[in-house]
C-alpha cells in the first residue's frame, strides 16, 4: 500500500488522547470516525457486521449542514457532489396530471442527492485515508457497559475495550436497548414506500410514452396526492433512473431494505397517476417493499452505567424520507460528540460529554425529524377535495433551508458552559431529566 496523506488534527487536551470504538461503517459511523479522527481522539477501528458492502439502496441526500462540517474535517466535498444529480431545480407537481404546483431549488431540499452505495464509497475512502482501521465481518453480539471502560465482544468471541464506544449500527440497533434499559419495538408509520432503481433500457429511452424524464440530463420531480406521492430523480446525467412511491400502509411489511415488492400493486396504486410518469413506472420489472417505521423519540442516547457507550445516527435519530436530513443529521451528530468530548479536561469527565451531547443534539434532530413529518403531511393533504381550488405554491415547498447554515460544532462549543452546568447538577443530584 502506498503512504497515505497526511491529514491537519486539532490538539487534544487529553495525553493519551481517548481512544474510541465505532460500530456501524455506514454513513454515521464513517462521519464519527473522521469527526474523532480529526479532534484529535484515537479510532481504534470502525466494526461492521456486513463482509463486503454492496452498491446498496438508492437516492439519499446530503446538506449544506453536513457539507460544511466534512470539509472542515479535510474530506473533499467536492467528490461528492461530482456524483450527485446536477439538476439545478425540483418541480412538485399534481398526482393525476402532472400540473407543475410549485418549483424550487434543488439546494431546499436534499442539498445533493446521489446513489447512497456511491456516496458511502467516498465516505469508506476518506476513512480508510486516515489510516482508520475498518474491519468488515465484525459483528458486535454483547455489550459491557462497565466504568471505567466498557468493552463489546463480537461474534468471533473477540472482547474490545475503548475510552468511548460510539453505536452508528442504525435503526436496528443492538446497543439501543442496553441503553434504554429495554426493548423498543418499531412503531409503523402508516406508510410504506415502494422503491426502485435501474438504468433504462435502449428501448425505454426510445419510446416517447416512457421517457419524458429521461431527455434533458438530471432531473428531480414529485408527484403529491391524497395519501400518498412518488418521487423520481435521475443520477449520472440521466442513465440511472429512481422511482419512489410513499403510500398508506395497513399491512405487514416486515422492516427491510431488501424485502421485494410486489409491482402489481404498484400498477394498482398509479393508475391515477400522470401517465407520463405512469408509464416508465409499470414498466418497471423490480422494486423493494420498505415499510417506513418510527421509533418513539428516546430518552437517552447514553448507557446508564459508564454513560460511555452513545448511540449516534439511525440508531437514535431515524429519519423519515422527506427530511432528506438523516445522513446529515448524522454528520452533525458526530461532529458534536468529538467536539464534547474536548470540552472535558479529564478522561474521567466522558460521561459529562456524553450527556451534553445528547443534550446539545436532541432538540435539532427531533426539530429536522418533525420537519420531514410536517412536508408528508402537507403533501398529502394539499390535493385533498382539491376541485377547482387554486393550490398555494408556499404551502408544497420544501421547507429545509433553515436546516443548512448551521454549524453543529460552533453551536456545541458556544452553548456548552450552560449545558455542562445542567449536566454537572444531574450528575451531582442523581436526578436525570430525560430528553423527552
Ligand atoms: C442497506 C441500507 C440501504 C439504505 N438505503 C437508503 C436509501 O436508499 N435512501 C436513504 O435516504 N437512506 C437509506 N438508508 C439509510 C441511510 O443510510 C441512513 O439514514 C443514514 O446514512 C445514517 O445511517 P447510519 O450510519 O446511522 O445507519 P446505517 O446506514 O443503517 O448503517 C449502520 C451500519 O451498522 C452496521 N451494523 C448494524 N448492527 C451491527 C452490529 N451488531 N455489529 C457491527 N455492525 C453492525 C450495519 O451493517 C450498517 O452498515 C439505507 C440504510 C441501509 C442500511
Amino acid at each position: 500500500m502506498g503512504s497515505l496523506p497526511a491529514y491537519d488534527t486539532l490538539p487534544t487536551p487529553h495525553d493519551p488522547p481517548l481512544t474510541a470504538i465505532v460500530i456501524g461503517a455506514g454513513l454515521g459511523g464513517c462521519a464519527a470516525a473522521i469527526a474523532l479522527h480529526h479532534h484529535g481522539h484515537r479510532v481504534l477501528c470502525v466494526l461492521d457486521k456486513v463482509r463486503v458492502f454492496g452498491r446498496l439502496g438508492d437516492s439519499l441526500g446530503l446538506g449544506q449542514n453536513a457539507f460544511d462540517l466534512l470539509e472542515k474535517w479535510g474530506c473533499d466535498v467536492e467528490e461528492i457532489k461530482r456524483i450527485g444529480n446536477q439538476a439545478p431545480n425540483m418541480t412538485i407537481r399534481r398526482w393525476h396530471d402532472g400540473k407543475p404546483l410549485a418549483t424550487q431549488p434543488l439546494m431546499d431540499m436534499a442539498g445533493y442527492i446521489g446513489h447512497r452505495g456511491d456516496y458511502h464509497d467516498v465516505f469508506l475512502s476518506w476513512v480508510r485515508n486516515r489510516g482508520i482501521d475498518i474491519r468488515m465481518g465484525s459483528e458486535v453480539v454483547a455489550f459491557e457497559d462497565t466504568y471505567p471502560q466498557p468493552s463489546i465482544t463480537l461474534k468471533s468471541g473477540d472482547i474490545l475495550h475503548a475510552d468511548i464506544i460510539v453505536a452508528a449500527d442504525g435503526i436496528k440497533s443492538l446497543a439501543r436497548p442496553l441503553v434504554l434499559g429495554s426493548k423498543d419495538d418499531p412503531k409503523s408509520s402508516g406508510y410504506a414506500c415502494y422503491r426502485a432503481f435501474f438504468k433504462p433500457t435502449a428501448a425505454q429511452r426510445a419510446d416517447d410514452f416512457l421517457n419524458k424524464y429521461m431527455r434533458d440530463g438530471d432531473c428531480v420531480n414529485f408527484w403529491i396526492g391524497p395519501d400518498l406521492h412518488l418521487v423520481q430523480n435521475t443520477l449520472r446525467g440521466g442513465e440511472e433512473f429512481n422511482w419512489i412511491i410513499t403510500h398508506k400502509d395497513d399491512g405487514d411489511v416486515p422492516e427491510s431494505w431488501f424485502q421485494e415488492g410486489d409491482m402489481n400493486e404498484v400498477r394498482r396504486l398509479v393508475q391515477t397517476l400522470d401517465p407520463e410518469i405512469r408509464g416508465i413506472v409499470t414498466a418497471t420489472e423490480h422494486c423493494l417493499d420498505w415499510k417506513i417505521c418510527y421509533r418513539e423519540p428516546l430518552c437517552t442516547w447514553v448507557s446508564p452505567i459508564s454513560h460511555r457507550i452513545v448511540l449516534l445516527g439511525d440508531s437514535c435519530h431515524a429519519h423519515l424520507p422527506t427530511s432528506a436530513q438523516g445522513a446529515s443529521q448524522a454528520v452533525e451528530s458526530a461532529g458534536v460528540l468529538a467536539v464534547c468530548l474536548n470540552q472535558i479536561e479529564d478522561r474521567s469527565e466522558v460521561r459529562v460529554a456524553t450527556k451534553a451531547y445528547e443534550k446539545l443534539r436532541f432538540p435539532r434532530t427531533r426539530a429536522s425529524q418533525t420537519n420531514g413529518e410536517d412536508l408528508r403531511d402537507r403533501w398529502h393533504g394539499a390535493l385533498k377535495g382539491e376541485g377547482e381550488r387554486q393550490i398555494d405554491p408556499e404551502s408544497v415547498k420544501i421547507r429545509n433551508r433553515w436546516l443548512y447554515a448551521f454549524d453543529a460544532e460552533e453551536d456545541a462549543v458556544g452553548r456548552w458552559g450552560e449545558v455542562r452546568r445542567v449536566v454537572d447538577e444531574e450528575l451531582k443530584s442523581g436526578v436525570v431529566k430525560p430528553l423527552c
